[in-house]
Order: C-alpha cells, then structure tokens, then sequence
C-alpha cells in the first residue's frame, strides 16, 4: 500500500512537497504544506483550515479511504483555492476512481490560469494526457503528450507515454523513433525492444504484401538485437512462404541455437513443410540434430510428427514416449499417440493408454509466467501485459505443453 502510496503521490507532485517540509506522518512520510520553492510558486496566506482539510485528505489517502480523501482535499480548495498541489491531488484522485470528467476538469483549470508557471502548466498538460489515456481517448492523449515533449523533448516519461501510445496504435515505425529517443537519455539495453518494433513493422509490411520491405525489417530487427526469437520465426516464414525452404529451416535453427526453449515455435512451423516440400531430409536432419542437442518434449513430439508423416509409426510412438516420460502431462502429445493408436486399429493399446491418462488427469499446470511480475497469460506473448516488460515471459514449465504461438 506504502510503494502504490508514493506512486501516487509522485503522480501528483506532492512528493517532494511532503519531504521538503518535515510533519511526520503515520507511516513515516514526512508531510507538510509550507508551500513550494521549487517552480517558483509561492503560496499566500497559508489557511489553516485548508491545510487541516490536506493533512486529514493525506490520512484518509494513507488509509485507502479515498471518498473521504476527496471530500477533504475539495473542502481544502475551497478553503485555500491557489493550492496547486490539491488540484493536483484530487484530479489524481478522480482519474484513480474513473471519473475522467472530472479530473480533466480540473487540469484544465489548472492550465488557464493567469500567470501560472509554464513548469507547472506543463505538468498539468502531461496529467491531463494521463486522464485522456485513462478514459480511453488516445489521439487526444498523444496530441496533449506531444506537446509536453515539445516543451521537454528529453522528459523520459513523456517519451514512454508516447511510447506506448503509439504501441497501442500499431504505429511500429513511430514506436520505434521514441524508443530511440529514450535510449538516448537512459542507461540500459534497449536493443531487444527496438528490434521488436522493427519485427513489427515487418510483420505489418508483409500483411500488405511487400515482402521486400518485410525482409529488410526483419534482418534490421536481427542485426538489432542477434536474439530476436520472433525475427527468425518471420523471416522464415517468409523464406517459406517463397518456396526457399533450405533458407526456411536454416532461419527457423536459429531460434535452436539462441533461444532452445522456443525451438517448439519453428517446429509447428515445420510441419507445414510436410504437405508442401518434396525432400523433407533436411527437416528431419534438423529434428535429430535438436533431439541430441536439447531434449525436450516438444522436441521429441516434433520428431514423431516427422516420423509418424515418414510413416514410421513406432518410431513415432517411441519418441511420443520419450516426451510423455519428460513431461506425463503434455496432452498434445497423447492426443497425437491417441490418434496414430486409433488409425492402426490398436485397441488395447488405446485401453492402456487411456488407463494412462485417467492416473494423469490431476495434473494441471500454468504453461507461461513473466519473470518480472509473475502474470500467467494463457498463450506465449513476447510483451507482458502487466508490467510492460518485452521479453520477459518464459515458459513457466520447461517441457510443458503450449497452445499457440504469437502472432
Ligand atoms: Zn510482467
């Protein structure tokens, strides 16, 4: 509650506020309202009335009491109507609560005033894009956000809300300028979220049927970032696409090499390849290879897949086996031995299976968790939903069976 506290009252501006001055609070806050150097605003007329009704709008706040909070912080402009920081604290408030109306309001008269320090102002302008965001209206959040980073084009935070606005519009390219825009002013590896957008763009490119330009944002996205998972499952797709199988498959090992524990989304890719290329050697030698180098029960299930399509049924069979060893409860690989079971006919092995899979039937797992929040979405995503963290969302259960693949 203390961490989300101070969120808040960062949000609003009063952090610094509390500290400068030095009234101790319940939980250790210091807290006053002896008015604030900094921007050059000057409160006149300190009401100690008004200031009851903050200090009492901050308990209420502390306790997560935020009817009454409001009721406070309104009585103390009412009171003491040149307090910027209650403004400033209530329209937090009211965006908190969903009422965006409200909280718009009262940026807005924050922002008309006469005379009113352009720092400030511009802080309210960058509220006010929060509230847009908030009730949903994403143009009018970029317009408002835009015209903070004109005032301050190195504001990061301004930059990140920009940033994710323009995710949420699909727009890659701008996303991607921002991005760069950030990078430049703090510290950190931003490669792997910059290669991101460009496999984005590409993604978009190639929608539209361009596949010159898709290619030449995947590469960038590689030379980007050389662990890019979903930039060489893309150009491989598009390598297949073309009917350059060779270059297909040589793309999609990558993801073996980089990133093992993806290696199952090029292998639902390859079994695309069944139905569509003459030779499947080199398929088949790439499988083998990832069954020596790194033993897991996708891999294993991709081999039977190939050797089940090689029609070598009990080759397949075994390698089932070895996946259902590695992990009893990888259902897509009993679907699959239920099936080749099924075509031949073999009846009391369906019975011992299905005995098999009654003693399993408890077992039931998460297949994906973000290392940095812990959400577990249903299906892989390359950026949380969370935290909005790319790259943070790994299998939660090496082994364990996956759905679908993104997008
Ligand atoms: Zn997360």
């Amino acid at each position: 509650m203390l961490e989300t506290l101070w969120q808040w009252l960062e949000g609003a501006g009063i952090a610094q506020v509390l500290i400068a001055s030095g009234v101790g609070l319940a939980v250790g806050i210091a807290a006053g309202r002896l008015g604030r150097s900094e921007g050059g605003v000057r409160k006149k007329g300190v009401a100690s009335k008004g200031d009851k009704s903050f200090f009492k709008g901050i308990q209420y706040l502390l306790s997560d009491d935020h009817d009454h909070a409001i009721e406070e912080f309104t009585k103390s402009v009412q009171v003491n109507s040149d307090t910027i920081e209650t403004y400033v604290a209530l329209g937090n408030l009211y965006r908190s609560r969903g009422d965006i109306d409200r909280a718009i309001r009262i940026r807005q008269s924050i922002i008309l005033r006469p005379n009113i320090d352009q720092g400030i102002k511009m802080r309210a302008i960058f509220d006010l894009g929060k509230d847009y965001r908030k009730g949903g209206f994403l143009n009018r959040a970029l317009k408002t956000f835009l015209e903070v980073a004109r005032y301050d084009p190195s504001d990061v935070r301004t930059l990140k809300e920009l940033e994710r606005i323009y995710e949420e519009l699909k727009d890659w390219e701008k996303a991607y300028e921002t991005r760069q825009k950030v990078a430049r002013l703090e510290k950190g590896d931003h490669r792997h979220i910059l290669a991101h957008y460009l496999v984005e763009t590409g993604k978009v490119a190639a929608e539209e049927g361009d596949m010159g330009r898709a290619k030449s944002f995947y590469s960038k996205a590689i030379s980007t970032d050389k662990g890019c998972v979903d930039a060489y499952l893309h150009l491989g797709d598009l390598y297949f696409a073309r009917q350059e199988y060779k270059k297909a498959i040589s793309t999609w090992k990558k993801v073996a090499e980089i990133a093992p524990q993806f290696t199952f989304l090029a292998y639902r890719r390859l079994e695309g390849a069944y139905s569509r290329m003459k030779d499947l050697a080199p398929v088949g030698n790439f499988l083998k290879e990832c069954s020596r180098s790194n033993s897991d029960a996708f891999t294993h299930l991709a081999l039977a897949r190939y050797l089940n399509n090689e029609s070598d049924s009990e080759g397949a069979l075994a390698e089932i086996e070895k996946a259902l060893e590695l992990d009893p409860s990888f259902w897509e690989a009993r679907r699959f031995k239920g099936e080749i079971l099924l075509d031949q006919g073999r009846e009391r092995e369906m019975l011992a299976e299905y005995r098999d899979i009654i003693t399993h039937l408890n077992v039931s797992h998460m297949r994906f968790q973000c290392t940095q929040c812990g959400f577990e979405p249903a299906e892989l995503m390359w950026k949380c939903p969370q935290c909005n963290r790319w790259d943070t969302i790994g299998l939660k259960d090496v082994g364990g069976p996956v759905a679908e693949h993104p997008a």
